[in-house]
């Protein structure tokens, strides 16, 4: 596992911080601290702006192809240390060993993969009439992420701004700040020119803060909250900045009575409790036609209480008390639990039952806000619009799932879903798709080309 470094990435070296206060690293299966990252100051974030500053208009003429080459080798970078990566998130997130190594440690080398490739293909120069457009990079990129996914997020938002020849800082969440560490490790090793990327970690209301409002940054993007994302969005409103926010969600899996239902109720299971359910796309409602209600609910019931074994505790203790104060204010408000409950499974560690309400109802609190725990809520509908009216009745609109015997039926539905991605019967992850919020889940998009496109603007010359 990755230990920590006690300064700051800035220009290309290991810095001391500006301050002495750290941050404890603490391992989410039996609580014991395993490490201390330095807590960044306003200082140390303008240090690392400045240094970002400075490499920005070389970066920003490098060639395309040679930027693409760059993150490669930072991709080649992030394979080699595959385990390390693992047991770092493994270490510091709690999630189990083999999906660290699956998804948090394979999903982003594919991703920087996909840039170093699209740096290399994309189209940086059209002709429009008598005109030449240019895609410029925007400039200096503050990027602040949460701990959930944490090196996908960071990936998902470095590569893409490095293949437009933006330089950046960023912010990692003070929960997974080792693999953020690691990241620049990898960063260094690849050959990345000092100052395109820096690293401050620190706290969100201080180091995060002091980023989103620094005069010396072009555009924030950001990942976390939809209470910390409104703040960020007010602030680079009033600065004219460039803004990218990738928030909550409240997805749906709607069911439809003629969906394989077994099938699509385990694969709905698998979804929400991966990860602990702390996913922001995840599918935390399932939608039933009211005849096969119960049905469902036994199945998911049964399916919830097998994934138990494989469950990994939440990110820290305020995470795992706001869900185990969802499942109750669930249960007080009418819903049934069918399995799982707010009690604590185990002595040790953050952990919470893989849990079933049901007989949730669309005004309820667990059907509307983000619950971020290993809790699905079953919901009834009567008909079709019924359904479509509970699917888009939140202030969400992140991803979603539509099941149907045949495609063409659930992709008429999905297309009236007001939401980013919607999964037509169990359609796998794509990590070239835009990935990204409708209503209150977002701004902007990540992943793929269309994820490169956020960090562009253009410059027409007229002949
Ligand atoms: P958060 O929004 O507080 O933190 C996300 C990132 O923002 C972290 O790096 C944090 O340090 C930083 N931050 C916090 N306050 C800031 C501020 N005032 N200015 C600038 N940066 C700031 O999220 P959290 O506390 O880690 O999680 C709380 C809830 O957020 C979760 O329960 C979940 O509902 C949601 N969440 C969503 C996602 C997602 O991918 N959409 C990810 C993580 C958390």
């Amino acid at each position: 596992m990755m230990k920590a470094h006690d300064g700051m990435y800035i220009g290309g070296d290991w810095r001391p911080a500006a301050g002495t206060d750290t941050i404890e690293v603490v391992n989410p299966v039996d609580e014991q601290v395993i490490d201390r990252v330095p807590a960044g100051t306003a200082e140390d974030v303008d240090a690392a702006v400045r240094a970002a500053r400075t490499a920005l208009p070389s970066w920003a003429a490098t060639p395309p192809a040679q930027r693409g080459a760059v993150i490669g080798a930072l991709r080649d970078a992030l394979a080699a240390r595959r385990e390390e990566i693992a047991e770092t998130v493994t270490a510091e997130l709690g999630s189990p060993l083999p999906f660290s190594q699956k998804v948090h440690a394979d999903l982003p080398i594919t991703v920087a993969g996909s840039y170093a490739e699209l740096a290399a293909t994309h189209a940086f120069e059209e002709k429009v009439g008598n005109s030449t457009v240019f895609h410029e990079p925007i400039g200096v990129v503050g990027a602040i992420t949460p701990w959930n996914y944490p090196l996908h997020q960071i990936v998902a938002k470095v590569a893409p701004a490095l293949a437009a020849g933006c330089t950046v800082v960023l912010k990692p969440a003070e929960d997974t700040p080792l693999v953020a560490q690691l990241f620049a490790e990898a960063v260094h090793e690849a050959g990345v020119p000092a100052g395109v990327f820096n690293l401050v970690t620190g706290l969100g209301a201080v180091a995060g803060q002091a980023l989103a409002a620094h005069d010396g940054v072009d555009m924030v993007s950001f990942t976390g909250s939809t209470a910390v994302g409104r703040g960020i969005g007010a602030t680079a409103g009033a600065a004219i900045k460039r803004v990218a926010l990738e928030l909550g969600g409240k997805s749906a899996n709607v069911i439809l009575p003629s969906a394989d239902l077994a099938k699509a109720v385990s694969v709905g299971v698998a979804n929400v409790m991966s990860n602990s359910g702390q996913t922001c796309s995840a599918w935390t409602r399932m939608l039933v036609h009211a005849s096969q209600y119960e049905e469902a609910v036994e199945l998911a019931a049964t399916a919830a209480a097998k994934y138990g074994e494989r469950l990994g505790p939440l990110v820290n203790a305020k995470q795992r008390d706001r869900v185990r104060g969802y499942i109750e204010k669930g249960l007080a408000e009418g819903a049934r639990l069918a399995a799982g409950g707010p009690e604590s499974p185990r002595e040790q560690g953050y952990f919470v039952s893989p849990t079933v309400l049901a007989d949730v109802t669309p005004e309820m609190t667990v059907a509307q806000e983000e619950i971020f725990g290993p809790v699905l809520s079953v919901l009834r509908y009567e008909d079709e619009e019924d359904a479509l009216r509970i699917a888009n009745g939140t202030v969400y609109g992140l991803a979603g799932a539509v099941w149907a015997a045949e495609e063409a039926e659930a992709v008429a539905f999905a297309r009236r879903m007001d939401t980013g991605q919607v999964d037509i019967n169990g359609g796998r992850f794509n990590p070239r798709a835009p990935f990204g919020g409708y209503k209150q889940s977002g701004v902007g998009r990540e992943l793929g080309a269309h994820g490169l496109v956020e960090y562009l603007q253009t410059k027409s010359l007229q002949f």
